[in-house]
């Protein structure tokens, strides 16, 4: 199979190959095709002449709606194959996989629903005006993407930028390309007007950094880490490119005494132990009342303990992190944290089998104020801090620099509602981790970001107002 690059509608192959590593065995997947400058440029103009032109802006917004749902089916319809690709290269479960396809294809119809629902409003100034305001495409988006979830990361912001009528230049993640270039197949088979669309592999360092300096795009959609974001946030301020930043996370569950137990197992496994820890909205922390503490404890250890551990093909509880760097780092601040006189009730380092696989880790007794509390581990590493009062927890949930998601574990609901107004967090999950879906606006606060996906709230960032004012004064 071939993994070129998706240039405007052409495929085209790259100025250099990476190799895409198969995480749980360390051989190699496949050579994908790195995008150089001119590639780059071509696109870049062909976006600018697709924007300009209205390809998709000047569409009747019903035929773009069709051409949203046409996508989500060719999306499913290449599903089965695009999952298995996607295993291969993250080293994520099929299953999972196939979900983040699957998730990809909702984007599309949930976004082509709204196509032809974008409305401005008039505004009244009284008998001698008419005035009303156009919701505009922003033009050229620019967005880059991280290797956790690619696929649906992407499709995240691709369908409300398309729906909307823009013109889009993804950067795929180079760690795990491929899945991607399935995604562009589905666009292709849909017809997506050539230009529109240009789905390109580079590093972040040679192609990303060029293609959010340039100034011919009209905005930056990132998602990745909080320096990333930093350092394109100020090639953005250059060509004061509006930006929209979906950094990291160090999100916190606090989990009060009369929290039912097997609930919160249930969130502890999906919250932490998903996609082994890389997902930015993990369960990084788990805040846990004195009562409630040490059954937690061991609970959540067995839990830990009872993963099977293999292949993402196999659909193994637990796979492996993308990349022997990420495992090489998760270690390092895992080790540090025991040192530091955390106590790992489970895990504790990488597992000693090829692939880049970490145990699945639990740590108690984890001071709030040590780096590991405070900084992403990105990994699946559960930091257990014990609490007193409903004020202490609050505090220590908040006492990081990020704000992206939190959790709640209550019976009561007059607690829940108190505690989730006081969380400084984009979302705030109630007995439920992850609770909410495509529907529900995502992003964060502080260092984890700015701005919102997902929901109805996210078509208003790829759109921007423009007020007409009519005198009828003769
Ligand atoms: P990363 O910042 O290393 O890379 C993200 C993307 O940016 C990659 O495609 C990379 O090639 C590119 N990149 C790197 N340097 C660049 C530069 N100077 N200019 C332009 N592009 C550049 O992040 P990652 O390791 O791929 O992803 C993990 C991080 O992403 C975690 O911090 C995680 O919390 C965060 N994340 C956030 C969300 C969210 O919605 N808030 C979702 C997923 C992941």
């Amino acid at each position: 199979m071939s993994f070129k690059n998706f240039l405007a509608g052409r495929w085209v192959d790259g100025d250099d190959i990476l190799e895409v590593e198969d995480p749980a065995t360390g051989e190699t997947v496949a050579e994908a095709p790195l995008a150089g400058e001119v590639t780059l440029e071509r696109a870049l103009e062909a976006a600018r002449k697709s924007a300009e032109r209205g390809d998709l802006a000047a569409m009747v917004p019903q035929r773009r709606a069709d051409l949203m749902r046409r996508i989500a089916q060719e999306i499913r319809s290449i599903a089965a194959e695009g999952a298995e690709l996607l295993t291969r290269e993250s080293g994520k479960r099929l299953s999972d996989a196939r979900a983040e396809f699957d998730e990809a294809a909702a984007y599309f119809d949930y976004y082509g629903g709204m196509a032809d629902k974008m409305e401005g409003k008039h505004i009244p100034l009284g008998p001698n005006y008419v005035d009303y305001t156009v919701l505009e495409p922003v033009g050229v988006s620019a967005q880059v993407v991280p290797w956790n979830f690619p696929v649906s990361l992407a499709a995240r912001s691709l369908a409300p930028a398309l729906a909307t009528g823009n013109a889009v230049i993804v950067k795929s993640p180079e760690l795990d390309p491929l899945g991607l270039t399935v995604l562009a197949r589905a666009l292709e088979a849909a017809e997506v007007p050539e230009g529109a669309v240009s789905i390109l592999n580079g590093t972040g360092i040679d192609l990303g950094a060029k293609l959010v300096a340039s100034s011919r795009i009209d905005q930056i959609v990132f998602t990745g880490s909080v320096p990333t974001g930093q350092a394109i946030l100020r090639a953005a301020a250059e060509n004061v490119t509006p930006s929209l930043m979906e950094l990291g996370g160090k999100s916190a569950a606090i989990a009060f005494d009369d929290a039912d137990l097997d609930t919160l197992l249930e969130s502890v496994r999906w919250g932490i132990f998903f996609n082994a820890g890389q997902v930015c909205s993990a369960m990084s922390r788990l805040l846990v009342q004195r009562g409630l503490y040490n059954r937690a404890v061991e609970a959540c250890a067995a839990l830990a303990n009872s993963l099977s551990v293999g292949h993402g093909l196999d659909e193994a509880d637990h796979t492996p992190v993308i990349s022997a760097r990420q495992l090489g780092g998760i270690a390092q601040m895992v080790s540090a944290a025991i040192r530091d006189g955390a106590i790992a009730a489970a895990g504790g380092a990488p597992l000693a089998r090829a692939g880049h696989f970490m145990a699945p880790t639990v740590l108690r007794d984890v001071r709030p104020d040590s780096r590991i509390a405070l900084e992403e581990v990105f990994g699946p590493v559960l930091c257990m801090i014990p609490f007193d009062t409903e004020e202490e927890a609050i505090a220590i949930a908040n006492g990081t620099e990020f704000g992206l998601v939190a959790g709640v574990f209550t019976h009561d609901l007059s607690r829940a509602h108190r505690v989730a107004s006081k969380l400084r967090a984009g979302q705030v999950f109630v007995n439920e981790w992850f609770a909410g879906g495509i529907a529900t606006p995502f992003g964060g606060i502080g260092k984890s970001g700015f701005g919102r996906e997902k929901g109805v709230e996210a078509l208003f960032n790829y759109v921007r107002t423009k007020n007409v004012a009519i005198s009828l004064k003769r």
